[in-house]
């Protein structure tokens, strides 16, 4: 196998070209590797500056889960602190979460950032949404987003190699005109979903409002997750 390091965008299009398997920490792939055999090239981002950024309002794909600190807002922070071992998010990386697992811890944490995709076509870089970036597996570049006004991130406690845990993500957003947006990121099961709701109410009404989205279909026992997150963290941005 012949492992490419591109510099630049343009060289991580030829490699792209070229049929160069995206490879981040090979946490996943190299147990698959091993038994089915190595794809003759295959290309790391950990040499290309905008697959490296740790920026409160960006996070490359190529940035390794440990090196994820408070330069980026505490929801992204809790998600990868939260995978695996040590040894694991000291190898694993942001672009093999997102689009190469299953579980894909960081997920939750960037959709209630609303984060934005950038990803590399044949032609140029460009934008998109996560959910595109997940279903159709594109080459991640990096994330981007705006700094919420706060945010936080709820694992269930869980034993390895277990059903995955309940994962709640929660952020609040001010607009242009200075109202606030909730949006919230269940994963249930394998299943992710995320709502977004107007919150410069009351706290019950707030609650009563995602009640009637998918949330309020969860089980029991998640949505009460929910409700307390939801408190929490009105409680932090208005002093409810
Ligand atoms: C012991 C253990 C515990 C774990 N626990 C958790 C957990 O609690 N939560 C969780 O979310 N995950 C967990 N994982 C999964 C872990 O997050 C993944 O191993 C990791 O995210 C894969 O990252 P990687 O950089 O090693 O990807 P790789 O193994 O290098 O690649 C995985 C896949 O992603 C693709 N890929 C890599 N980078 C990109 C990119 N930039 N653009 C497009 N495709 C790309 C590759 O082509 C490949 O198909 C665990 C893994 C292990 C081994």
């Amino acid at each position: 196998m012949l492992l490419r390091l591109p510099t630049t965008v343009s060289e991580a299009q030829e490699c792209m070209a070229e049929g160069a398997v995206p490879i981040g920490g090979a946490t996943l792939v190299w147990a698959t590797w091993q038994r089915d055999g190595f794809p003759e090239l295959a290309m790391s981002l950990r040499n290309l500056p905008e697959a490296n950024a740790v920026e409160p309002e960006a996070l490359g794909s190529a940035v390794v889960l440990h090196r994820i600190d408070d330069r980026v807002p505490e929801v992204l922070r809790r998600a990868a602190g939260s995978v695996g071992t040590g040894a694991v998010r000291r190898t694993a990386t942001v672009g093999g979460n997102l689009v190469g697992s299953s579980l894909r811890c960081l997920l939750p944490a960037a959709l209630v950032l609303d984060a934005r995709a950038t990803v590399l076509g044949p032609d140029r870089a460009y934008e998109t949404d996560l959910g595109e970036v997940v279903a159709k597996r594109h080459l991640l570049l990096g994330l981007s987003w705006r700094t919420p006004a706060a945010s936080g991130y709820h694992k269930q406690p869980a034993e390895a190699g277990g059903p995955p845990p309940l994962v709640v993500a929660t952020a609040v957003h001010a607009d242009d005109e200075g109202r606030h947006h909730l949006r919230v990121a269940v994963r249930d099961g394998y299943e992710v979903l995320g709502e977004t709701t107007a919150c410069d109410m009351d706290t019950g009404e707030v609650l009563d409002a995602l009640e009637r989205t998918d949330v309020g279909a969860l089980p029991p026992a998640a949505r009460d997750v929910v409700r307390r997150r939801v408190t929490d963290i009105l409680g932090s941005v208005t002093g409810r």
